[in-house]
């Protein structure tokens, strides 16, 4: 069975949007307890690679190639060994379903769940191979839009989905954004 609720949620992402092929190398950042991690070593089988990061630790997985960092996405130490874990080749998919620790003041909430955004943000761009792909998830706020306009301008395609698994609950919605552009040549090159 599945580690967390949270597991629907991906599978509903992935069967819309097809994101996760077999042999694809995937980040996925606030992994903990592991839910997302299951279904993504599911997808990309024994030929493909997971890597989860979370502050938490995450209790091993039988599933697949799955190796899992314990750390702040905010830091810069986490950020380097997620590069070494995911090497030359880059990621396919970058995945991000962190979120602060809840106080119940609505916009508090939103800034801090953006700020997180944005770091995963960092890291699709930085990680990505060309063409790969980015899924956020972003509590629905004053600077939604603005950030939603940051990740678009970057890749192919980008839609905000708000899975069925994740209706009941708050005011998440999940940015998936499609095929990382190239970065131009610069002029003169
Ligand atoms: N997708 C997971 C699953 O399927 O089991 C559930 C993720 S849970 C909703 C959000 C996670 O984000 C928490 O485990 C939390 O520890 C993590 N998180 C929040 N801030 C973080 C940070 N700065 N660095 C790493 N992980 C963070």
């Amino acid at each position: 069975g599945y580690r967390s609720r949270a597991s629907y949620k991906l599978k509903q992402i992935d069967e819309d949007a097809d994101l996760l092929d077999p042999g694809d190398t995937v980040v996925d950042l606030g992994a903990a307890p592991g839910g997302w991690l299951q279904v993504a070593a599911e997808e990309v089988g024994e030929s493909g690679t997971v890597v989860g990061v979370d502050l938490q630790r995450i209790e091993d997985l039988d599933e697949g190639d799955v190796e899992t960092i314990r750390g702040d996405m905010t830091e810069e130490r986490t950020r380097h060994y997620l590069r070494e874990a995911v090497g030359e080749r880059g990621a396919d998919a970058v995945l991000s379903d962190m979120a602060p620790n809840m106080t119940g003041e609505y916009a508090l909430d939103h800034a801090r769940s953006v700020h997180l955004a944005r770091q995963a943000f960092d890291v699709a761009e930085e990680l990505l191979a060309p063409g790969g792909d980015f899924v956020v998830k972003v509590f629905q706020g004053e600077d939604l839009d603005a950030f939603r306009e940051e990740v678009r301008s970057e890749f192919q395609y980008l839609r905000t989905v708000s899975p069925p698994a994740s209706r009941d609950s708050s005011s998440e919605v999940y940015l998936v954004a499609r095929g990382l552009n190239t970065a131009p040549v610069a002029a003169g090159d």
